[in-house]
């Protein structure tokens, strides 16, 4: 088989490893298939690519425009995975480890892809938040804004998701509009290039919105500045070194960390032998042992059950371990593959004898197990190891050290609160779970571990046919947790973007916070359209297009009508002396639902338009109520603009009702869609 030389991919160009390469071997065969090294990298001129070539080019584009984009490459991607499986097989992957790797990263650029284009703008600043109210009059206020960073995204990654954690952190970084220069772990980095070259070939994004290094990244950290930031995922050994460098604490250079986590799983005191939740956890238990062969920073590492559940629980998990079949990754017939290299299996090797002085084995003997299809002696393989610890209060190992591979390891615990003080001894971890089906043991196991955890996955009967797994970190929610496994935060939807900007607090009069946020503010200009605003396509509205409508009286007929037609006799419409004695009221008041409809009857233009459909209203309150015989008129202005689909874009409107002295009795946001042509 020829050896594959890895190439990184700095400004543009392919760049052949050189100078001190490092080999890298098949995790199934232990042949050498891929040599690296970086040494003939110039990192100085691959950061001044990214900040000067490829940042202005992302953020030249809006959000939605990246999105799009993030859409076509994941779709890109999918269409050329078949040649990623192929390769993936060589880090000891089975064809479902592969999925999880692969699909899963396409899967989260997908999702960052479709939350772009739906939750933020199609422009280029984000709004964080409400206006802030910050003078009497308000002509001066307050608005939190993000734009991207100027610099670039370091982004280290570890072996075990050469595909997925390249993605799930690149996603984010290019929908924000920061460019990446992408590290993966060496040991796999030959999966990570093909998908690289595969992104490079597509053409989809802009010169310098990516780059790749493989192999090691020099004095590259030492050259970042105060707009850049390290994404870092890997052990936390490796993330203590980085995040010291006395550089980068100097220039508070952004360092964002996902590191190594003791995670837990509880089996709640609720739950027996025959419970649906007994099997559950069994089969949570040997799938986060397997799949990967162990290696997700987010297996189960610390099985904390209830005392009497010991026995039972390790002779249940042992007998389905006994089924899982290990061997060549590429055979359909394999459960388990083979760890990503021999100084990884050596590694998992080490941490189990470490273990042992604080466990017994009850499962997994790594001097003797069968190897289906392959070299048990050539390849990284192990079998899975289930340990029992019976005085977990005494041990340290157990909840410190990390046996990154197919280890896990079964404690007793008394009551709640000591399976709560167990899970909290990882000191911080990505995803803490508890199979249970008492709410009450949920919501107190809640109160006792959440701050150590980045996750809380509850399972049960109800949501198990669905649930997504302990281990798999899900783009829509954060993906982090405190202390030992890093303090950083992933993912979690848009908050994973906002790693990438800066929150900037904008004060200012009205006019300047709607020319920078694109969305009018209550004070700002408001300009009279020669057209009803409705009659115009989405081109031609523009933010402060306002009308005042005409006024209508509001009658006591008016509201005895709509009380009877639609069924609301409430008493403070229908009842004076009820309606006296109530704090809020002067007396009988219109229903806050005919206001809206009398404020749509007033400024709709009622012909076939532009205007297709109302899709819905945010933010509304009645400010002041609205007596019988009172006037009420309606200001409708343009606020934000988005576009949604070919054929037509959302705009969302001010609607304010004023009553004849020009107070405010109510105000909501009113969403359209508005035809392009
Ligand atoms: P690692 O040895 O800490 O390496 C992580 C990354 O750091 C690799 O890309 C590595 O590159 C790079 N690196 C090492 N030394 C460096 C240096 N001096 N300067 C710049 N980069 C350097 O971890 P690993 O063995 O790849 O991964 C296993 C660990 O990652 C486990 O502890 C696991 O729990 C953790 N992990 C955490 C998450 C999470 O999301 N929290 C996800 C996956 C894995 P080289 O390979 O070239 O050395």
């Amino acid at each position: 088989m020829t050896i594959m030389q890895l190439n990184s991919f700095a400004q543009n160009k392919w760049i052949a490893p050189s100078g001190n390469t490092r080999q890298i071997s098949s995790a199934v065969t232990g042949d050498v298939i891929a040599v690296a090294g970086s040494d003939g990298l110039d990192f100085q001129a691959m950061l001044d690519f990214g900040r000067d070539v490829g940042g202005p080019a992302l953020r030249e584009l809006t959000f939605h425009d990246r999105a799009r984009r993030l859409k076509a490459l994941a779709l890109y991607l999918q269409e050329r995975r078949d040649a990623l499986y192929a390769l993936s097989y060589m880090t000891g992957a089975t064809l479902t480890d592969s999925k999880i790797d692969i699909d899963g990263g396409i899967g989260t650029m997908l999702v960052f892809a479709s939350k772009g284009r739906r939750e933020m703008p199609d422009g280029h600043v984000f709004l964080d938040g409400e206006i802030e109210q910050l003078s009497r009059s308000g002509s001066f206020l307050g608005q939190h804004i993000c734009t991207p960073l100027l610099g670039v995204g370091v982004q280290i990654n570890a072996f075990n998701f050469p595909v997925w954690g390249m993605l799930e952190k690149l996603a984010p970084s290019l929908l924000a509009g920061v460019p990446g220069i992408v590290k993966p772990a060496t040991a796999t980095s030959y999966l990570t290039e093909a998908c690289v070259q595969m992104m490079a070939e597509s053409g989809i994004f802009p010169d310098g919105s990516f780059q790749l290094i493989t192999g090691g990244t020099g004095d590259l950290l030492d050259r970042l500045g105060p707009q850049d930031i390290v994404s870092f995922t890997g052990s936390a050994d490796t993330a203590f070194k980085l995040r010291s460098n006395p550089l980068l604490l100097k220039r508070g250079v952004r360092f964002l960390a996902e590191q190594d986590s003791l995670n837990g799983s509880v089996l709640g005191p609720d739950v027996g032998v025959d419970d649906p939740e007994f099997d559950l956890f069994v089969s949570e238990a040997v799938r986060e042992m397997t799949a990967k062969a162990g290696q997700k920073c987010t297996a189960i590492r610390r099985m904390i059950v209830p005392d009497a559940m010991v026995r039972p629980l390790s002779d249940a998990i042992a007998a389905k371990l006994a089924d899982t079949t290990i061997g060549d990754p590429t055979l359909k017939t394999t459960g388990m593959g083979a760890l990503a290299s021999a100084s990884q299996k050596a590694d998992v090797l080490a941490t189990v004898s470490l273990l042992s002085g604080e466990c017994s084995r009850v499962f997994g003997d790594p001097e003797r197990f069968d190897v289906d299809g392959a070299d048990g002696d050539k390849g990284a393989f192990l079998p899975p190891m289930l340990l029992r610890c019976d005085d977990p209060d005494a041990a340290v190992n157990v909840h410190s050290v990390e046996a990154f591979g197919p280890v896990s390891t079964l404690m007793g615990y008394r009551d709640l609160a000591h399976a709560g003080a167990l899970l909290n001894r990882g000191g911080g971890s990505l995803v803490g779970s508890v199979i249970t089906n008492d709410p009450v043991v949920a919501r107190d196991i809640t109160l006792i571990s959440a701050a150590w955890h980045g996750r809380l996955y509850f399972n049960n009967r109800t949501s198990m046919k669905e649930a997504t797994g302990h281990g798999s970190p899900l783009p829509h929610m954060v993906h982090g947790g405190p202390g030992r496994a890093g303090g950083g935060e992933e993912l979690g939807g848009i908050r994973g973007v906002m790693h990438y900007m800066q929150r900037t607090a904008i004060q200012g009069s009205p006019d300047i916070l709607t020319a920078i946020g694109n969305t009018w503010v209550t004070g700002a200009t408001e300009v009279k359209p020669t057209a009803h605003p409705f009659t115009r396509v989405y081109g031609d509205l523009a933010i402060g297009d306002t009308i005042y409508t005409d006024p209508r009286t509001v009658t006591l007929e008016d509201i005895e009508h709509f009380a009877e037609f639609t069924g609301d006799n409430f008493y403070a419409h229908m009842d004076e002396d009820a309606a006296k004695a109530n704090p809020f009221f002067p007396g009988r008041v219109a229903h806050g639902y005919l206001l809206l409809s009398f404020a749509a009857g007033l400024f709709v233009e009622p012909n076939p338009g532009p205007v297709l459909a109302n899709t819905g209203l945010n933010s509304l309150s009645f400010q002041k109520p609205v007596s019988p015989g009172e006037e009420i008129h309606a200001r409708l202005t343009v606020k934000r603009k988005t576009g949604r689909t070919d054929e037509y874009g959302e705009v969302r409107w001010n609607v304010t009702l004023f009553n004849r002295d020009c107070e405010q009795v109510a105000e909501y946001e009113l969403l359209t869609m508005v035809a392009y042509q």
